[in-house]
């Protein structure tokens, strides 16, 4: 009986198995926020209005830390200026330092 049972179930699923999920995923977008599924002829989400992929922006804004340095979406021009200068002289400084040591 187990047997008969285990062989219609294996008969069954087999044919259920290759169906695709996916395609009726193709030109569309899920919106991150309300999960309503956008073509992608449009370039914010019709049920709330975000943007495409703006989780990402604001995900990409949260990791310009650096260490030392604090959240450089936070600083203003002039402090962004010294640090770019700071870093360009630490690296002209360690080039230095690597080209003097190798020759
Ligand atoms: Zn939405």
């Amino acid at each position: 009986m187990a047997a008969v049972a285990a062989g219609t179930r294996s008969a069954v699923a087999a044919p259920e198995a290759p169906e695709p999920a996916p395609p009726a995923e193709d030109g569309c977008w899920p919106c991150p926020a309300c999960a309503t599924r956008n073509t992608f002829a449009v370039d914010a989400c019709t049920a709330c209005g975000l943007g495409f992929l703006a989780d990402l922006r604001t995900a990409g804004a949260r990791s310009l830390v650096l260490p030392g340095v604090g959240d450089l979406t936070r600083l203003s021009r002039r402090a962004l200026l010294a640090a770019a200068c700071a870093f360009a002289v630490v690296v002209v400084l360690l080039t230095a330092v690597v080209a003097y040591l190798l020759s």
